[in-house]
C-alpha cells in the first residue's frame, strides 16, 4: 500500500491566554514579560495558607468564546485540581476543570481541501491557570523559575478528531484565532505563546472507521511548524505501519531545525492526575440572564461579517472571506471604505499589494503602520486622477516605510500625475520623434506599437503621465 491509501486524522487542544488585566485567582497583572518574579504574590507563588479567588472576567471571557463557537454553556460548573509535579508549578497541582467544563459541544466552520464548508466539532472549552516558566541557565547550569506567568488565565479549546489534512488543521487554527480576536478575549500572539496548540495525529487506512493510535506534539506556536510537523508525523506513522510496526501512543517533541519529531514520554506510564474538586473554590453557577447578556453583547463575527460584505459591498465570496479573516484587515477596510466610498478599490489594495507586502515582510495585519484613513486617501487620489495606480503602488510601499499623509508623500516625491495637456503633448511629441520605427509599425497595422509608445512616455515621466490622456493623444498624432 502507499501513502495515498491512508488518511490523516487530527484533533487539536488549543490554549489561549485570556487578556484579562489580572490573573485567574489573584490580582497580579497578566502582562507579558517583566523582570522575573515581579508579577507575583503569595497566591500565585503558592504560599501555604493562601486562598484563590476566581476572577469573574475569566468566566465571562470563556463564556464569550463558548457562545462565539456555538457551544452549550454549563449552568453548573466547577474547578478541579489536576495533580502533578513540575518545578514551574509550585502548588504541585494546576487548577483546571475536569468533568464539568464551562462550554461543550460547539463547532467552528472551516473550508475543507475542496473548498466546501466543514464543521469541526469542539468537545469542550474549559478554564485553567497557566504554569510558570523555567529559564534554563546555559552558563551556570541548572534552571531558574519565573512565576510571572503562573496563574495567567487560559482557556483550553479541545476539538474532536475531525481534521483530515494539515491544510484543514491550519485553517481551523486560523479561524479560531480570528474568532478569539474578534471577541477580544485573547491577543493571540503566537510568538509570545498566548496561543499554542497540542497537535494529536494518527493515520488509518482509507475507509477504516476506527481511529488509529495517536501521538501528540505539545505547545506548537507557529502555523508553519504545525503544518510541517503534521506532514512529517503522518508520513512517519505510515512508514511504521507499512513496515509491519505499531504506533506507540506517546508525546513527541517537534524539532523545527532538523524537521523531525522526537519521543518525549510514553503515555503508557503517564501519571494519573488524581483530579478532584478544588475545596478552596465555590461551584460556578451561571444564570440564564447572565449568559443571555453576554450573548447579546457579542460583536459581529467573521462569518456574518463576510455575508454582510457580499451583500452590502457586492464583494466576491473569496474577497469577503479573505478580508474578514483578520479583524484588523477588515476594520481597516471598513474605515477606508467609509471615507472614500470605493469598496472595490479598497478591497483590491488590501488583498493585492498590501497583502503581498505583509507576506514579504512576514508581518501580521495588526502591524500595518498606517491607517484606514491613509488608504482611503490613496484611493481618492487615484479616483481624482491626481496619481496613477502605478504611482499609488509606490505610495503604498512608502506608507509601509514612512507612514504619513499620502498627499504629503506625493508632494515630497514629486509624484503628482501629469494631466496637463500641454505637458503631455510635449512628451508625446518627443517620444514620437525618437521612435520613427514605431510610427511606421503602427501605420503598417501593428497595434502593439501604440502600447510601446505609451510605455516609453510613462518611462520618460517616471510613471507620472496620465495614461488615458497619453493613449488618446498618441492616437490623434498617429492618425494625422
Ligand atoms: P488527552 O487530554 O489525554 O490528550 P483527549 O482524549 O482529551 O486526551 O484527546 C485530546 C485530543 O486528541 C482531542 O483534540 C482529540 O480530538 C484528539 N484525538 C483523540 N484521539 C485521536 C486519534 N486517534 N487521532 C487523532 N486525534 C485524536
Ligand atoms: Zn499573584
Ligand atoms: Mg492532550
Amino acid at each position: 500500500m502507499s501513502k495515498e491509501d491512508y488518511e490523516m486524522v487530527m484533533g487539536l487542544e488549543v490554549h489561549a491566554e485570556l487578556s484579562t488585566k489580572t490573573k485567574i485567582f489573584c490580582s497580579c497583572p497578566t502582562e507579558f514579560g517583566g523582570e522575573p518574579n515581579t508579577h507575583t504574590c503569595p497566591v500565585c507563588m503558592a504560599m501555604p495558607g493562601t486562598l484563590p479567588v476566581l476572577n469573574e472576567k475569566v468566566v465571562e471571557y470563556a463564556v464569550k468564546a463558548g457562545l462565539a463557537t456555538s457551544c452549550e454553556i454549563a449552568r453548573d460548573s466547577k474547578n478541579d485540581r489536576k495533580n502533578y509535579f513540575y518545578p514551574d508549578l509550585p502548588k504541585s497541582y494546576q487548577i483546571s476543570q475536569f468533568d464539568k467544563p464551562l462550554c461543550e459541544h460547539g463547532y467552528v466552520e472551516i473550508e475543507d481541501d475542496e473548498g466546501n464548508p466543514k464543521k469541526i466539532r469542539l468537545t469542550r472549552i474549559h478554564i485553567e491557570e497557566d504554569a510558570g516558566k523555567l529559564n534554563h541557565n546555559e552558563f551556570g547550569g541548572g534552571s531558574l523559575v519565573d512565576l510571572n506567568r503562573a496563574g495567567v488565565p487560559l482557556i483550553e479549546i479541545v476539538s474532536e478528531p475531525d481534521l483530515r489534512s494539515s491544510g484543514e488543521a491550519e485553517r481551523y487554527l486560523k479561524k479560531l484565532k480570528s474568532i478569539l480576536e474578534y471577541i477580544e478575549v485573547s491577543d493571540c500572539k503566537m510568538q509570545e505563546g498566548s496561543l499554542r496548540a497540542d497537535v494529536n495525529v494518527s493515520v488509518r487506512k482509507k475507509g477504516e472507521t476506527k481511529l488509529g493510535t495517536r501521538t501528540e506534539m505539545k505547545n506548537m506556536n507557529s502555523f508553519k511548524a504545525i503544518t510541517r510537523a503534521i506532514e512529517y508525523e503522518a508520513d512517519r506513522q505510515i512508514d511504521v505501519i507499512e513496515d509491519g510496526g505499531k504506533i506507540d501512543q506517546e508525546t513527541l517533541r517537534w524539532d523545527d531545525v532538523s524537521g523531525r519529531t522526537f519521543s518525549m514520554r510514553d503515555k503508557e506510564d503517564a501519571q494519573d492526575y488524581r483530579y478532584f474538586p478544588d475545596p478552596d473554590l465555590v461551584a460556578i453557577k451561571l444564570s440564564e440572564e447572565y449568559i443571555e447578556n453576554i450573548r447579546r453583547e457579542l460583536p459581529e463575527l467573521p462569518e456574518s461579517r463576510k455575508a454582510r460584505y457580499m451583500q452590502e459591498f457586492k464583494l466576491s465570496e473569496k474577497d469577503s472571506r479573505l478580508l474578514t479573516a483578520s479583524k484588523y484587515l477588515s476594520n481597516m477596510f471598513e474605515e477606508a471604505e467609509s471615507i472614500c466610498n470605493n469598496a472595490k478599490s479598497v478591497a483590491n489594495w488590501l488583498l493585492s499589494d498590501i497583502s503581498r507586502i505583509l507576506n514579504e515582510k512576514e508581518m501580521e495585519p495588526e502591524n500595518i503602520p498606517f491607517t484606514g484613513k491613509d488608504l482611503a486617501k490613496v484611493v481618492e487620489l487615484i479616483d481624482k486622477g491626481t496619481i496613477s495606480s502605478a504611482i499609488a503602488k509606490k505610495v503604498v510601499e512608502e506608507l509601509f516605510e514612512n507612514p504619513k499623509d499620502p498627499e504629503e508623500i506625493i508632494k515630497e516625491k514629486g509624484w503628482i500625475q501629469i494631466s496637463d495637456e500641454g505637458a503631455i503633448k510635449k512628451v508625446v511629441m518627443k517620444i514620437l520623434e525618437n521612435n520613427p520605427q514605431s510610427i511606421a509599425d503602427y501605420k503598417a497595422g501593428k497595434d502593439r506599437a501604440l502600447g510601446f509608445l505609451v510605455g516609453q512616455a510613462m518611462k520618460e515621466t517616471k510613471g507620472k503621465a496620465n495614461p488615458q490622456m497619453l493613449n488618446k493623444m498618441f492616437l490623434e498624432e498617429l492618425k494625422k
